[in-house]
């Protein structure tokens, strides 16, 4: 059987400051070098000073993943020396006196699996080496040390994933969740990374370093299991080692061989002293948290009666998601929801068209009570949406230029009608013997009027006319 583990590297990106400075968490918008002080470049002298945000985030975090929360975290000196690490060590943390990570055994279902955590720890995330020249000829290699110090949640599971297609979908429900928690923007570049280790029946465990987002990970596994299988086939051993992904090439390479812990010559960091998170402050921040996703998508569900699967889409995406509870009110959340998911969704699928979008909970609120008063039909609706998204105009200045209002004027309406009567002789006797089939003439109606003319009045006019 395969089995995978996962160590996921996920940065609070949304923290305004480094862990142990004042410097930037938001190290993507300096040129290189420029974030950086004598503290998280390790400069003899300078002192530590523990970001109490992250502190609280990342228990976010371990609450949200069902962790246990231990009463007293401590963190430890990880030492070994690579050029993006300027101190020589990295300040993480370690369950060697006890359980002082920031959070110990959790889970989390993905789908029916249970997916078990095995810790959660708050760490720094090491700088940037930058390589001049091609893969295979290194002519130079710059470090920049902007992110060196980067608040970083590492997430490590048990081996329970039996395929990539778990990995992948707890990785979409992890991202998710992170998002949802306000504690990090899984899109930005490099604000998740992972390391996987996969093994298969009988072979040794491999483990598979820096890949460098959700989407690789998924292939590297995937492409890590068939080498591994297409060996054990021709008798040849699996060794246990590291192997690099080469996401250029989109292949695993064996790289060097793996340290031990003891490699790392652990020891207390002497200059952050032990935090106490006890009970009162968990509650505290449980309180904080916002509503989890799954509590959204059962309040949709019952209070509004969204559909199952809408919910569900509209539910698990943050953005989505804080639109809806912006715009919907008690009589309009499920035409809201409606727009958004059958709408929306597709025309801004990407995080560029996101960010591009003009729209605005407002637009969603009067395209939902327009739709629900008569006034513009789901049609012209969603051509009304297509514009607001790229103008950001006001619905009522668009159904203006646009001539996407309904035709509800009574008399308008009524002298359409009784073409539509003139023109389908058999229709209308079929009608009068079978109401049913009037559906036909509200057609021809619509027809006439490009789609625009107000459903409700045109059935009640009609059946009028046909007495
Ligand atoms: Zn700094």
């Amino acid at each position: 059987m395969t089995k995978i583990g996962l160590e996921i590297h996920c940065q609070l990106t949304n923290l305004e400051s480094k862990l142990f400075c004042s410097c930037k968490a938001n190290y993507r918008e300096f040129g290189i070098n420029e974030n950086i002080c004598p503290i998280c470049v390790g400069l003899p002298g300078s002192l530590p000073r523990l970001n109490q945000e992250a502190v609280k985030k990342a228990t976010m975090i371990a609450i949200a993943l069902n962790c246990s929360t231990p009463e007293k975290i401590a963190f430890f000196r990880k030492n070994y020396f690579y050029p993006d690490l300027p101190k020589n060590f990295q300040i993480t943390q370690l369950n060697i006196y006890g359980d002082t990570s920031i959070g110990g055994a959790g889970s989390i279902m993905v789908g029916d699996k249970k997916i078990n955590i095995t810790r959660i720890q708050l760490e720094e995330d090491p700088g940037r080496l930058i390589y001049e020249g091609s893969s295979s000829k290194n002519l130079i290699t710059l470090a920049d040390y902007n992110r060196a110090g980067t608040p970083l949640v590492e997430i490590v599971t048990e081996p329970d994933f039996e395929s990539p297609k778990q990995v992948r979908d707890f990785l979409n429900i992890l991202s998710d969740l992170l998002e949802n928690l306000g504690v990090s923007d899984p899109g930005l570049e490099g604000a998740m990374r992972a390391d996987a280790n996969v093994s298969i029946e009988g072979g040794k465990k491999v483990e598979i370093k820096n890949i460098g987002s959700f989407h690789d990970l998924e292939k590297a596994t995937h492409f890590e299991i068939t080498r591994q299988e297409s060996l054990h086939s021709r008798d040849i051993e699996i060794i246990q080692e590291t192997r690099h992904w080469d996401d250029q090439r989109k292949i695993t390479i064996s790289s060097r061989s793996k340290e031990e812990d003891l490699d790392y010559r652990y020891f207390l960091e002497g200059d952050i002293p032990w935090v106490t998170i006890d009970s009162e402050i968990k509650e505290k921040l449980k309180s904080e948290m916002p509503e989890s996703i799954s509590s959204k998508k059962e309040r949709y569900v019952s209070k509004y009666n969204i559909p199952g699967q809408v919910a569900d889409v509209l539910s698990s995406d943050k953005f989505y998601s804080d639109l809806f509870e912006e715009s919907h009110t008690e009589s309009n959340a499920k035409e809201v929801a409606n727009i958004i998911t059958t709408d929306l969704m597709g025309l801004v699928d990407t995080r560029e068209k996101r960010e591009e979008s003009k729209i605005t909970a407002t637009h969603l609120k009067d395209l939902a009570d327009s739709i629900q008063s008569g006034k513009i039909s789901r049609n012209s609706a969603k051509n009304a949406l297509h514009e607001i998204v790229k103008t950001g105009k006001g619905l009522s200045q668009i159904i203006l230029e646009l001539d996407l209002g309904n035709v509800s004027d009574e008399s308008e309406l009524l002298g359409i009608i009784q073409k539509v009567i003139s023109e389908e002789p058999q229709a209308v006797e079929q009608a009068k013997s079978n109401p049913q089939t009037i559906n036909y003439l509200v057609g021809k109606v619509m027809q006439k009027t490009k789609g625009k003319a107000d459903p409700t009045l045109t059935l009640d006019l009609l059946k009028k006319q046909l007495g």
